[in-house]
């Protein structure tokens, strides 16, 4: 495969006081990847998350997006900002707002579209994430994991470039996983550049190019899944699958 960099950091810290929670990190997400994040809680992978989509400012180093370092801030950095869309494991819709508003709501404002090509859009959204009959429906009608897939079609709404997933079903009940999973796995196959946070070692051994997995806010580990889970090289690793497998 090119190497074709959307993502890179480099070089990137961050402290929290004392708190060396990012540490030295190197990663780099090509276009149409599936990488993997993975390591115990604490581990510093939200705040990575955070950090790629300038939620969180650096200490030091550089993120490259697309080949651009991301402005600290303006509308250099809001342009930047849309162009790499986030899922959380909390769906933060909006409660008074409908399925097909929630989803077409920031293409109106931040993209400037107009209301008809914004609802048509986000009507073949949902329809991707098999929610069209849905659409009038508010989030509270709804179960935790349409919702996450309605957050899905809303995050793509905004044509991103690529699609961050901080654990995107720890909050739900087992029998929802899947149907969230699936749409992840069909958004892979279409070529969607995403770094996925999750616990959910079925779909890094399936859906994932690259496992990275982080322990102390550094990044111990950055393998084809096939080998970081048949030969972990790292303690840490080792001591991490034994308790989650
Ligand atoms: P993970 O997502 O891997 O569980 P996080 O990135 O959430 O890890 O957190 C990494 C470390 O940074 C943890 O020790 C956490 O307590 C700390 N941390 C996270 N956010 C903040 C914050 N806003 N202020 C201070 N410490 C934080
Ligand atoms: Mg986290």
């Amino acid at each position: 495969m090119a190497v074709d960099p959307l993502i890179e950091l480099r070089d990137v810290n961050k402290h929290y006081g004392q708190l060396h929670v990012l540490q030295d990190i190197n990663l780099t997400v090509d276009r149409g990847e599936v990488v993997v994040v993975i390591g115990p809680s604490g581990s510093g992978k939200s705040t990575l998350c955070r950090a790629i989509n300038r939620l969180e400012p650096i200490g030091s180093g550089t993120i490259f997006l697309d080949g651009q370092p991301l402005p600290e801030e303006g509308r250099a950095l809001a342009r930047l900002r849309a162009d790499v869309g986030m899922v959380f494991q909390s769906f933060n819709l909006f409660a008074h707002k409908t399925v097909l508003e929630n989803v077409s709501l920031a293409p109106l404002k931040v993209r400037g579209r107009g209301k008809e090509e914004a609802e048509r859009r986000s009507r073949e959204l949902l329809e991707r994430v098999g929610l069209l009959g849905h659409a009038d429906k508010y989030p509270a009608q709804l179960s935790g994991g349409q919702q996450q897939r309605v957050a899905i079609a809303r995050a793509l709404a905004m044509d991103p470039k690529a699609l961050l997933f901080d654990e995107p079903t720890s909050a739900l009940d087992p029998e929802m996983i899947n149907e969230v999973l699936e749409v992840m796995r069909q958004l892979a196959r279409d070529g969607m550049t995403m770094l996925v946070v999750t616990h959910e070692m079925g779909f890094a051994r399936s859906a994932a190019n690259r496992v990275v997995f982080m322990a102390d806010g550094r990044i111990v580990e950055d393998r084809t899944p096939e080998e970081f889970f048949t030969d972990p090289h790292s303690a840490r690793a080792k001591d991490f699958l034994s308790k989650i497998l």
